[in-house]
């Protein structure tokens, strides 16, 4: 793993910053690749990634992994990580005081791995990241702000009871790598919502 990485992983681990600290039983730092082209970016670890201390390894991890496998991309190849690092009590939203104390571990993860583009699962990390709501009506929409590139779609703990909502996360999971691979050969995109035009 990347040296600064490493050092963002153990300050996750050791922090204390927020008081998610006294109800859980591990931090979940990001994992993956670090030369990564995108980051996917989710809520909070569930009761699986707090004991385990590794994000989306539950239900939704497993999703997850077979809507990129069906994609033709493995999880390794891959970052993934939290709005915030450390599990809510009974999976409850993380507060805005909670993201908003945590969300410097994100910037740090984001500033290191440069990822073309920031893949934004579910409401939580919608609201946090852009100021959003309702994913479902954005979802499959690549975004820019601030020289980023985000691209919006469900949750993949949303799909566990609905059959529609896995094929609409395969679709966009797709849609994700074709955008990823013309963006490498330098092809124009088209930019769904642009906040710094
Ligand atoms: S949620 Fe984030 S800020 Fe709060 S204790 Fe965990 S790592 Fe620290």
């Amino acid at each position: 793993m990347d040296q600064k990485l490493e050092i963002i992983k153990q300050n996750v681990v050791e922090c204390t910053k927020c008081d998610l600290c006294k109800t859980r039983t591990n931090s979940v730092p990001g994992k993956g690749n670090f030369h990564s082209d995108v980051i996917f970016v989710g809520e909070a670890p569930g009761k699986n990634e707090d004991e385990k201390g590794e994000p989306f390894i539950g239900i939704a991890g497993k999703k997850l992994s077979i809507v990129l496998e069906e994609a033709g991309i493995s999880r390794e190849e891959v970052y993934i990580t939290n709005i915030v690092k450390c599990r809510p009590p009974k999976n409850r939203v993380p507060t805005a005081t909670e993201r908003e104390t945590c969300q410097d571990y994100l910037k740090q993860e984001i500033s290191i791995i440069k990822p073309k583009i920031i893949c934004i699962l579910g409401n939580t990390a919608f609201n946090s990241l852009l100021g959003g709501s309702e994913i479902i009506k954005f979802r499959g929409k690549l975004v820019r702000k601030d020289n980023q590139l985000y691209f919006l779609t469900v949750h993949p703990a949303a799909t566990i009871y609905n059959q529609e909502l896995i094929k609409v996360l395969r679709d966009d999971i797709v849609k994700l790598f074709e955008l990823i691979t013309e963006l490498k050969n330098n092809k124009d995109i088209q930019i769904d919502i642009d906040y710094t035009s």
